[in-house]
């Protein structure tokens, strides 16, 4: 395995300046640091996070392009993934992270502070609550989320937040094409339209990645997302 700076351009085809690849080494040596007190991550080597928290993080980039002038909400960031990461590699993104955890979040504003990095929002809330506010409602360019909940659900946290026009954007495993199957009602229902399942590829990792990318192209009914805790308990079915 190489650098950050070699494995972003080689895998990803991402051009990373050397301020931002140190930028990216000190998070994954601060995130180690607090994971040995607070929860954080399972990956516990510097060459996992590189490949597993931080190229998988920017990997969206591939099927977004850039992000930079964008607003961007990581739904379930945990400690900023994969929302820190982009906003590392797109400084002139607008980010919104949202975080159940306090805990996670707190070291999401370390990094965000330690890093100078501005224009990011910390919202210490419930997705489902997030999505009937009118600040945050329809108001994203990109919703993104990584390993929260699966596609029927996701969809319901990530779609009230996307703008007309706008996607979702579900990085996911082995399971992408069958959860896109299970999520047909819900996503047609909450105004969104699939437009690909685009295959990512990253270094000696074996388990297959998947970008799952669904277009708003209607909004979403004022009754959705429904109360915090129902999606998950009865995801959208026909
Ligand atoms: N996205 C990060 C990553 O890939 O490393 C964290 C993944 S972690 C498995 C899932 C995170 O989503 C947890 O930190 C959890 O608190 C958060 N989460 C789950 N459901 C949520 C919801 N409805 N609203 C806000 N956060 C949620």
């Amino acid at each position: 395995m190489g650098s950050i700076l070699q494995m972003a351009e080689q895998w990803l085809g991402l051009r990373l300046s050397a301020e931002q690849e140190e930028a990216l080494e000190w998070y994954g040596a601060e995130l180690l640091r607090w994971n040995e007190r607070v929860n954080l991550t399972a990956i516990r080597s510097p060459e996992d996070v590189r490949v597993k928290h931080f190229l998988d993080s920017l990997s969206v980039l591939t099927a977004t392009g850039c992000l930079d002038g964008k607003r961007v909400a990581d739904v379930g960031t945990g400690a900023g993934f994969p929302g820190l990461v982009l906003k590392i590699a797109c400084p002139q993104m607008r980010l919104t992270l949202v975080e159940a955890v306090s805990k996670k979040l707190d070291f999401c504003k370390h990094v965000a502070a330690k890093l100078g990095l501005d224009g990011v929002g910390f919202l210490h809330a419930r997705a489902e609550d997030v999505g009937r506010h009118d600040e945050h409602r329809e108001a994203y360019d990109v919703a993104v989320a990584r390993a929260v909940a699966r596609l029927p659900v996701l969809a319901e946290y990530l779609l009230p937040l996307v703008r007309l026009g706008g996607v979702m954007v579900a990085q996911k495993g082995e399971s992408a094409t069958q959860e896109v199957q299970a999520a047909q009602y819900a996503v047609g229902v909450l105004g969104g339209s699939l437009e690909k399942i685009q295959e990512v590829e990253l270094p000696s990792v074996a388990e297959r990645r998947y970008l799952v990318i669904v277009r708003k192209v209607a909004p979403t009914p004022a009754r959705y997302p429904r109360r915090a805790g129902i999606p998950s308990k009865r995801p959208l079915a026909p």
